[in-house]
């Protein structure tokens, strides 16, 4: 079966990057909440993935276009100023540990200007991975990776469906540190409902500080159609939280989060309000401008829902 090229998903600070796929679907299909829920997990060839690469090359240097190239690699390709290279799709680093390898030297032999390499990957991906393979993907500039710990409740983990503990989350962590990658953890407001708010926000702000990551990035829970939670919510199972109720729980989060050294924000499209700093360094100015918010009440300082994205 010939490779489907995924869409691009990509997180907000991987704007400016080239983004090649290695995999299209998610190998942990099982969360409630996503759009890769029940998806089929897909693997590219490494000679396809080879032959794309080759054709970036013959356009970032030549400016040639190959016939039996998709669109979309030049569209991506024109605006990209040769730095950053995200590796799609859900989690990029279930890709085979020697066809990953071999992917990343081929890249940095082609492409040198390549300063960083960022993927997805999720915390069974990277226990998956000795602390060696890591070190090896590091000197072949993998850059950061992007995990969803989406909440620190283990009741609430088991319930979406995640297949891993918030304290295999911190291990995976742990690993990516010791190897010297960036690891960057998303979290997802409004994600236990109005019944579980409290807790999802404490127990995430709990498992954030265990992690001690170097950036954090807070989604707003958009229900997806055909995803079980949506279902959930349309049988009143699942009771969605407002939009000032997931800045209460963003609040709750900030406040009882402790970090060495880390990115805050939600910058994300799915939010309603954007936040960001250095934890903890700023953690009483985030603080301020949420009770600011919160205290107006007033509807037109938030992100419009239709405005809101994946
Ligand atoms: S691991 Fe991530 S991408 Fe995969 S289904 Fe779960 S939330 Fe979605």
């Amino acid at each position: 079966m010939s490779f489907n090229r995924p869409d691009i998903i990509r997180p907000p600070s991987e704007w400016k990057s080239y983004f090649l796929p290695l995999t299209n679907g998610c190998s942990n299909n099982t969360c409630t909440f996503c759009a890769y829920y029940g998806s089929k997990l897909q693997t590219r060839d490494v000679d396809d993935i080879k032959s794309e690469i080759d054709a970036v090359t013959l356009f970032t240097r030549r400016g040639i276009r190959l016939p039996n190239i998709p669109g979309v690699v030049y569209a991506v390709a024109q605006e990209w100023d040769g730095r950053r290279v995200f590796l799609q799709n859900g989690d990029a680093l279930v890709y085979p540990f020697a066809k990953l390898r071999e992917v990343l030297q081929y890249l940095n032999e082609k492409l040198p200007t390549v300063d960083r390499i960022g993927t997805y990957a999720t915390p069974q991906d990277i226990l998956r991975r000795s602390v060696g393979e890591l070190k090896e993907l590091r000197q072949l500039k993998l850059g950061i990776l992007y995990t969803g710990l989406e909440t620190g409740d283990d009741e609430l983990l088991r319930k979406i469906g995640k297949g891993v503990s918030s304290d295999q989350v911190v291990e995976a962590g742990r690993k990516v540190k010791e190897a010297g990658i960036a690891f960057s953890v998303t979290i997802i407001l409004g994600l236990g409902g109005i019944e579980g708010s409290q807790k999802h926000a404490r127990e995430t702000a709990r498992a954030l500080t265990g992690i001690d990551p170097d950036y954090v990035g807070a989604l707003t829970l958009t229900l997806i159609p055909a995803t079980p939670l949506y279902e959930q919510w349309e049988r009143n199972e699942f009771r969605a939280l407002s939009p000032f109720q997931s800045l209460e729980e963003l609040k709750l989060i900030i406040e009882n989060s402790n970090f060495t050294d880390c990115f805050f924000s939600s910058m994300h499209a799915s939010n309603y309000l954007s936040v960001r700093g250095r934890l903890s360094q700023d953690k009483e100015r985030m603080l301020k401008q949420l009770d600011k918010v919160l205290a107006a009440r007033d509807p037109a300082l938030l992100r419009p829902e239709f405005l809101r994205g994946l």
